[in-house]
């Protein structure tokens, strides 16, 4: 069987990885398995097993872009693939999008708590019109964050009203549709063909009721991912290997569906 692709990592430039890691642990009060650079990201791939790990920036403010844009450049290869990431109050958002994408990346990484928007705002309609344009993924944080008060920036309802209201953009949910948010994704979402990402949920579901969702969810959109560093890949691949899914779910989740839509 083909080694699977992990679908939600990250990681920070050797610089800042120690100051970055220390400052996350703090804000979200958990530790990480790694020490966030790409050197321990890829010994912890070769530990699990893992073939390619898609490696998630966020830019937390617009100026971001630059530095991001050139850090995932450098450290692209046949194993990381990086998502950059742009801001959505940046001025420059459109330039930038057809930046990222003739720059031959798969897609962008949002995230409705570190970027502060709401994932049905208006504001992002131009930016989703874009993305299915030029057929980049959005890979969103969506459900609440354990580093912010409980707030519903981007919950199953509004998920489902962005998928229904943009059919050609590829969003791809993290955390099993909506971290921590799971009763309104089974009411809401799973069945529907919206692509969900599984980090997060292995960890926090019991068996029963998680292996009952992903084979209640049409098989080619679910996604294997660990959020490496803050789980520990070989662990978070062994909890998906013991719920004993049939062969054809295993290994669309781990390899199949990542790979078609890496490739475009
Ligand atoms: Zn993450």
């Amino acid at each position: 069987m083909a080694a699977p692709i992990d679908f939600h990592t990250h990681a920070f430039p050797d610089a800042i990885a120690r100051t970055a890691i220390a400052a996350l642990e703090k804000s979200g009060n958990i530790k990480a398995y790694l020490d966030g650079t790409i050197d321990s990201l890829l010994a912890s791939m070769d530990q699990a097993g893992i073939d390619k790990s898609v490696l998630c920036s966020i830019a937390t403010r617009p100026e971001q872009f630059q530095p991001i844009l050139d850090w995932s450049m450098a450290i692209r290869s046949s194993r990381i693939i990086p998502l950059p990431s742009i801001h959505p109050t940046d001025p420059k958002r459109r330039s930038r999008l057809e930046q990222i994408h003739a720059l031959g990346f798969p897609g962008i990484k949002l995230h409705p708590f570190y970027q502060d928007f709401f994932l049905d705002d208006p504001s992002l309609t131009e930016l989703y019109y874009q993305l299915s344009e030029l057929g980049l993924l959005a890979v969103v944080h969506t459900g609440y964050d354990i580093a912010y008060p409980r707030i519903r920036r981007a919950d199953p309802r509004r998920i489902a009203k962005v998928s229904q209201q943009f059919p050609e953009l590829k969003l791809i949910t993290t955390h099993l549709g909506s971290w921590d948010q799971w009763d309104e994704v089974q009411e809401l979402l799973i069945g529907k063909p919206i692509y969900m990402e599984l980090s997060f949920s292995l960890d926090f579901l019991d068996q029963v009721r998680i292996r009952e969702m992903l084979l209640s969810h049409p098989r080619e959109y679910l996604l294997f991912g660990t959020d490496s560093p803050w789980t520990d890949q070989a662990t978070t691949l062994q909890r998906l290997k013991n719920l004993n899914l049939p062969d054809d779910y295993f290994s669309a989740i781990t390899r199949a569906n990542a790979a078609r839509l890496l490739e475009g």
